[in-house]
């Protein structure tokens, strides 16, 4: 029997945080596995990619801003929903929020159930909390694709196809070909796919891969600043969920239960993925979105901070 705190309740080790110039115009905020935060900088005015997860987490990112440029930080994009992300954008006092139609739909039906659960899976990451007002509305909502210029810089939002969740929306700088993926790509860090939709997830990949970036800032994990460690991200996060979604497929077309099916891709996946972080935190979530869509539930169900636990404790109790 394993006896595992719940979530990541018992990460409590401070990651150290990186700034790095990929251009003139972008910069990628960077934890060690901590959630990221993207940032662009146009001619007249700046744009944060995912907030951090409180206002008073956000005040360090501003303070690497303001290393860089005095320009206002007029735009928050949210790359999803997830509190993690987006519970960070009032510290910013941005003109604007944009986010995908899919996203705004997934803020109203459970953004508040998503708050709570998350809140209590990743105390670490939700430093001051109380300093969160509340949920974070869009004032900009778009379909499929908006292009923005901040200047003569062109910045290109897009839902290229759904896999962390449906709302999924990069952020793509054509002229300098760099990417802001979000949670659709990971590395050396464990892609949470509770939300996901796994059947979809590599061919969303493929489009982000036609994209032809050369530098990209994955949802977690290091800058990737060339090609070859573009392709290492893109690949690394299609082996997991294909691997992992393949497993538990199997498993649920054999009539094994939920249980079993965990027990087994957990085994499965452990040598050749268990070093990336949040591994222990992500699979019992993980393999139980992918069972559900192996068998009866096309899109994923709400968490709430009662259904985390149920699951833990039928899973790893
Ligand atoms: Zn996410």
């Amino acid at each position: 029997m394993t006896d595992k705190k719940f979530a990541s309740q018992a990460d409590l080790v401070v990651k150290k945080v990186s700034f790095d110039k990929l251009s003139d115009h972008a910069y990628a905020y960077t934890a060690e596995g901590d959630p990221n935060t993207g940032v662009v900088v146009g001619d007249d005015a700046v744009m944060v990619i995912d907030t951090q997860a409180t206002p008073v987490m956000a005040q360090d990112v501003i303070r690497r801003i303001r290393e860089v440029t005095d320009k206002p930080i007029r735009y928050v994009t949210l790359s999803h929903y997830h509190a993690v992300r987006v519970l960070g954008a009032t510290g910013y006092k941005p003109e604007h929020v944009i986010a995908s139609r899919d996203t705004y739909d997934l803020i109203v039906e459970r953004g508040e159930a998503d708050m709570k659960s998350e809140i209590e899976r990743f105390p670490r990451l939700f430093q001051a909390v109380e300093s969160v007002p509340g949920l974070t509305w869009p004032t900009i909502v778009f379909e499929k694709r908006m292009t923005l210029w901040m200047g003569k810089l062109r910045v290109e939002i897009m839902q290229l196809g759904r896999g962390h969740t449906k709302g999924d929306t990069v952020v793509w700088l054509p002229q300098e070909r760099i990417l802001f993926s979000g949670d659709l790509v990971e590395y050396d860090a464990t892609p949470y796919t509770g939300d996901a939709y796994l059947t979809d997830w590599p061919a969303t990949l493929d489009a982000i891969a036609a994209l032809a970036p050369e530098k990209l800032v994955p949802g977690r994990g290091a800058s990737l600043t060339t090609p070859a460690q573009v392709k290492k991200g893109l690949d690394g996060t299609r082996a997991f969920v294909t691997r992992m979604f393949g497993a538990v497929r199997d498993g649920a077309r054999a009539g094994k239960d939920l249980r079993t099916v965990y027990k087994e891709t957990y085994a499965l996946l452990k040598p050749d993925f268990g070093h990336w972080v949040i591994f222990d935190h992500c699979l019992p979530f993980d393999v139980s979105r992918a069972y559900d869509e192996a068998t009866q539930h096309k899109d994923p169900r709400i968490w709430t901070a009662a259904r985390d636990k149920a699951m833990w404790e039928a899973l790893e109790g």
